[in-house]
């Protein structure tokens, strides 16, 4: 017997009608004599309408308190999974992160999984269950004296699956979205976009990272790491969907695969700052002590020995960046800390760049020609990233897309 995980996002299960529909797909898996585990995300807009909510009683939210809050957006999903179910007659059962054996690390809100025990659900499977996991959400290890609910970090339902899925070592790992698989670029702003048949692993990773959130770049690091194999489909469509490997033919690697765009981006500069050693380190370090990740990084030639220094972060951390970064900024001299939160990222991705010139090239040609200023570019060996303006970021998609013949890209 097959043992199949499946996780169903959001807008799948958006209101009770959905939650019925996706039941009987899940129960359609069942009926074919598979084992079943499922992960659901939390309804629709739920976990930002708790971010919204938490914001309203303090422009700070505790960390922990966060955690558990958007965790019972998973419960409520998967307790009423559980339940359509019940009514259709299958034996279901919910389990909450935790129960599921999901472990991390103590960093709350971008919890990393350290360790899954399968025991719980292994258990229920074999009483003949189909187990429904609530996604994006863990316990950190202790005992339950100390022992406190974390979250995976934005998308990290995608992550649960595929954790369980190695941890279970199932037979497939089926991520089903509202859009019918891995696009050249999101369908939602290029109409033209078109389903890849597969997709490998970098690839994958280097786009999910970079703003393509069909999948969650950490749900892609652990397939490749684990070697399991992700197939991202429709839940609402029976339509073949995108598997994300490490097998993919020579041929199909040799191009540019797919252009991702990114809106949380914002762009902190340093600027007249000591041109001495030891300046980056001090600003930067402190910055991952606070648990702040930085992109691009660019510093000026200096001038009469001072310095100005430009990087990039989320949005969503800009504050609390800005926080860090403008006592230090002040220690070492800095003339002034200027921000800008409008920014956007544009990137292409495929290994065809690797060792072969032309790319770059070809990507600010077609930004030129557009009349889009680029403000900061960085390079890595499958990707192109270019930061502009957040107003130009669709235009210069769907520009590339087509320099890119990504429209006419045979799967
Ligand atoms: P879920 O709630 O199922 O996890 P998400 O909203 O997280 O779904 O991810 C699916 C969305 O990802 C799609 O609706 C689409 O707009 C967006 N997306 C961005 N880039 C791509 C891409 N390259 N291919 C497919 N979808 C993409
Ligand atoms: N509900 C969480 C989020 O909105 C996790 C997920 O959807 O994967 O980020
Ligand atoms: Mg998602």
């Amino acid at each position: 017997m097959a043992l199949i995980v499946q996780k169903y996002g959001g807008s799948s299960v958006a209101d009770a009608d959905k939650i019925r529909r996706v039941a009987q797909r899940i129960a359609a898996t069942k009926e074919k004599g598979n084992r079943v585990v499922v992960v659901v995300s939390a309804m629709g807009n739920t976990t930002n309408n708790l971010i919204r909510l938490a914001q309203q009683i303090t422009s700070e939210p505790d960390e922990r308190e966060l955690d558990v809050l958007l965790s019972t957006g998973e419960l409520v999903s998967c307790t009423l999974m559980a339940m359509a179910l019940r009514a259709l007659w299958y034996d279901a059962v919910s389990l909450t992160g935790a129960q599921a054996g999901i472990q991390t690390d103590n960093s709350h809100s971008r919890g990393r999984i350290a360790r899954v025990d399968p025991q719980r659900i292994l258990r229920e499977i074999d009483a003949g269950k189909i187990v429904i996991v609530a996604g994006f959400q863990g316990m950190t290890s202790g005992s339950t004296l100390e022992a406190d609910t974390t979250t995976l970090g934005r998308g990290g339902s995608d992550t649960t699956a595929v954790a369980l899925a190695i941890a279970l070592k199932a037979d497939a790992c089926e991520i089903y979205t509202d859009v019918e698989g891995v696009y050249t670029a999101d369908p939602r702003l290029v109409p033209e976009a078109v389903k890849l048949k597969e997709i490998g692993y970098e690839e994958m990773l280097e786009l999910a990272s970079y703003g393509s959130k069909v999948m969650h770049n950490r749900a892609v690091e652990l397939g490749e790491a684990y070697n399991m194999p992700i197939l991202v489909a429709s839940s609402f469509l029976e339509a073949p969907g995108t598997l994300i490997h490490g097998g993919v033919p020579m041929e199909i690697r040799n191009k540019v695969r797919g252009i991702a765009q990114d809106l949380n981006v914002a762009k902190i500069t340093v600027l007249g700052i000591p041109d001495k050693p030891g300046v980056a380190a001090q600003i930067f370090q402190p910055l991952a002590d606070g648990g702040i990740s930085v992109d691009t990084i660019v510093q000026n030639a200096s001038i009469n020995n001072l310095a100005d220094l430009t990087f990039t972060v989320a949005r969503t951390d800009l504050a609390k960046a800005l926080r860090v970064v403008e006592p230090v900024a002040k220690s070492l001299g800095a003339r002034e800390v200027a921000s800008d939160s409008r920014l956007g990222k544009v990137s292409i991705v495929g290994t065809g760049m690797q060792n072969t010139p032309g790319y770059a090239a070809r990507m600010f040609t077609t930004l030129f020609k557009e009349d889009i200023n680029i403000q900061l570019i960085t390079t890595a060996e499958i990707r192109i990233t270019c930061i502009v303006d957040e107003a130009l970021v669709p235009k210069a998609v769907r520009a590339l897309h087509k320099a890119f013949e990504l429209d006419k890209l045979a799967v």
